[in-house]
């Protein structure tokens, strides 16, 4: 049987509630089924965000939920040369550039996932002159990628696919074609910040051997982005099973500011996880 290697990647800047508890079981549930592997990672380099006592709660409410997964758990906070290896590779052909934005404009860019779609920033290059003066000057900067030189160091950029067994938010499913560019050229690294999400799983995935990523359907945009890059890294690119998302019932998502509906809250006021997994339709 082909190797089935699935992961959990939660953040821990908040407790967890119905939908990650939903998007754990889903890929339990689907390494179970297929003979394959569980692993949990913790997304931890939004250091001003991620508090250790999430990270601790991550464990106790998905040992409560009944999951189980292999350990040492890798946290992405101590993974920082793996990263810097792979921005260098990147900068060493040319393919990343310096955006001087200001930290509040890029911000938004850095550590945390973007679920949904983000609009396309595409700054440019500055002129060699203009750049040498502000590194002078000690402004900060990002290291954006280029979607321009991506696309002429990368014979098979137009052709770059991935295959989608869930279904992303529009119904995408089946062999879909990339599409890089619409988020523009996104930041993989900050100079004061450590590296972006994107840059962090897609190298996470690979070391970890990751052969399916299953998670919410707000992250297929990410999957077009993470293509772009595995296919420049020289990675593998996983299967992605984009999963509905367990809305509340007013119709909305689950937000971590939602403290009534923690998995932390449901455990106190005593539901069982049983009654939990069956309202998700687990057993
Ligand atoms: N850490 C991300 C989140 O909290 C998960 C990203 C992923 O599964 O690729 O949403």
């Amino acid at each position: 049987m082909a190797a089935f290697v699935t992961r959990f990647a939660p953040s821990p800047t908040g407790w967890l509630h119905r939908g990650h508890a939903f998007s754990a079981l889903t890929g339990w549930a689907a390494a179970r089924e297929a003979g394959g592997r569980f692993l949990l990672r913790l997304e931890d380099i939004d250091t001003a965000r991620c508090r250790p006592e999430f990270s601790d709660g991550i464990f106790e409410d998905l040992a409560w939920l009944g999951v189980t997964w292999e350990t040492p758990v890798p946290r992405q906070s101590t993974r920082g040369a793996a990263y810097v290896a792979a921005i260098d590779a990147l900068r060493s052909r040319g393919l990343l550039y310096r955006c001087f934005r200001t930290r509040k404009e890029t911000m938004a860019d850095i550590g945390r996932a973007p679920h949904g779609a983000a609009a396309p920033v595409t700054p440019g290059p500055l002129p060699a002159a203009e750049e040498s003066e502000r590194l002078a000057r000690g402004d900060p900067w990002a290291w954006r990628l280029s979607l321009d030189a991506s696309r002429q160091s990368l014979g098979g950029f137009e052709a770059l696919c991935f295959v989608e067994e869930g279904e992303g938010p529009r119904g995408e499913r089946g062999a879909i074609a990339a599409r890089p560019g619409t988020a523009g050229d996104v930041v993989l690294a900050r100079k004061d910040l450590g590296v972006s999400y994107h840059l962090a799983a897609v190298v996470d995935d690979a070391h970890q051997g990751v052969t399916h990523v299953i998670r919410g359907r707000d992250l297929l945009e990410a999957a077009h982005i993470q293509c772009l890059l595995q296919a420049l890294l020289g990675l593998p690119t996983p299967i992605y099973r984009h999963h509905p998302l367990i809305l509340r019932p007013d119709g909305k998502r689950f937000a971590k500011r939602d403290t009534a509906e923690t998995l932390r809250e449901l455990r106190a006021q005593g539901v069982p996880a049983a009654a939990l997994r069956a309202e998700l339709g687990f057993r």
